[in-house]
């Protein structure tokens, strides 16, 4: 057989379990309406949640950092391309997270590959949540330590777990935010468990920056943990930041060691500096625009309540991410087709990104959303969710 015939089997057999992904062109910026195949949509699946990515200021300060620096940093930062954006971003990271240092990687995927492979090897054991994003899970095996799960957010089985745990170092990692459902990691009783277990904790707040704490500060501001308590922060950029990239925060000897240790920080390209000097426009538009939070915020009432209303599936989430669980793939990719026909687009999420029996609709809302872009989603979700996933 040839390769072609032996990838096209799996192929079909992946169509048929209505797992098959499909890519569409977007022709717009990210935002509430965009245009997407050449029709104009309403949309509900970005992670711009604070509207910052075609923010006129972020996109200026682009623009001018690129005619200083050019567009390429040109080199890895350890050789030459770590340039004065990135380093005054690192410092203001720093701030914003109140941690003694903040390294900048390429993206979320490497900074999680960097930090867990750099701190475990063979003799350790690394315990993860079981819906940790997946580049965690992929560090995890990766790192070549004993590998623990523990079921979603439960602390006891974690302790248990623990208990067991041979010599070697312990980290727990888990999501600060859950990126499929939109609930928080119980961090205080995390951290609690890690102190009392000799384990340090790890969370990934890709979902949680820009949008959790009075200031935008993440879990770790929400929940008020110390560097002790909290020793590894990561952070992403492409979310709530609105640019691209990804970073580290923590104490200056963990800072020290990924700089040595960390193979995804050493050997990749440093972000373009423009990207850096948007970001930190975008950092201060985060910090001090506190209405996009308080908007959101009210956008998320607004849907929660008219999904009760409608007895929709939602999910236990007061963040932008509103799920509603639909079952099974056929269900709901038929659903987020029906809502593209009439306009909406939201994405359908099936295995293996979620477990088998959990597939949903991912809906997320953005500042640049107003309450008739909700009125017209949910409008559009009573007429297109079956009466059988509805719940009393
Ligand atoms: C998006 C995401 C990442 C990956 O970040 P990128 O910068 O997009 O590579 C990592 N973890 C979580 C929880 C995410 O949602």
């Amino acid at each position: 057989m040839s390769l072609d015939d032996e990838l096209n089997q799996v192929l079909v057999a992946r169509r048929e379990q209505q797992l098959y992904r499909e890519r569409y062109v977007s022709e717009s910026a990210t935002g509430a309406e965009v245009i997407i195949d050449g029709r104009r949509m309403l949309g509900f699946c970005s992670n711009d949640y604070l509207g910052l990515a075609n923010h006129p200021e972020v996109i200026e300060r682009l623009h001018d950092a690129s005619r200083h620096f050019g567009v390429g940093s040109g080199a890895s930062h350890l050789v030459y391309g770590h340039s004065e954006e990135h380093h005054q971003l690192e410092l203001e990271l720093a701030a914003l997270t109140g941690r003694a240092r903040a390294l900048l990687f390429s993206t979320g995927y490497m900074a999680n590959l960097g930090v867990i492979t750099a701190l475990l090897g063979r003799g350790d054991t690394v315990f993860e949540d079981r819906l940790n994003h997946a580049s965690l899970i992929d560090a995890g095996v990766l790192s070549r330590a004993k590998f623990k799960r523990f079921a979603h957010s439960n602390v006891p089985q974690l302790q248990r777990s623990l208990q067991q745990a041979g010599d070697g170092r312990r980290l727990v990692v888990v999501d600060g935010v859950f990126s499929m459902d939109g609930d928080l990691a119980p961090l205080p009783e995390l951290a609690a468990s890690c102190q009392a277990h000799g384990a340090h904790l790890m969370i990934d707040d890709a979902h949680g920056f820009g949008i959790i704490g009075k200031h935008g500060g993440g879990c770790a501001e929400h929940f008020q943990l110390s560097t002790e308590e909290l020793p590894i922060i990561v952070g992403t950029l492409g979310k709530a930041f609105g640019t691209f990239g990804a970073f580290v925060a923590g104490s200056d000897a963990l800072i020290e060691t990924l700089i040595q240790f960390s193979r995804s920080y050493i050997y990749t390209t440093a972000l373009p500096p423009s990207v850096a000097a948007a970001t930190r426009t975008s950092l201060q538009l985060l910090k001090t625009e506190s209405w996009r939070r308080d908007r959101l915020d009210s956008l998320i009432a607004q849907f929660r309540l008219g999904a009760r209303q409608l007895k929709l599936p939602l999910m236990d989430s007061f963040t932008p991410i509103q799920p509603l669980l639909l079952g099974d793939e056929k269900t709901a990719l038929d659903v987020s087709q029906a809502l593209r026909a009439q306009g909406i687009l939201v994405g359908a999420i099936r295995p293996p990104t979620v477990p088998v029996g959990a597939s949903r609709l991912r809906i997320t809302l953005c500042a640049n959303h107003n309450a008739e872009h909700v009125a017209q989603l949910l409008y559009a979700l009573d007429r297109t969710v079956p009466d059988a996933v509805r719940v009393e």
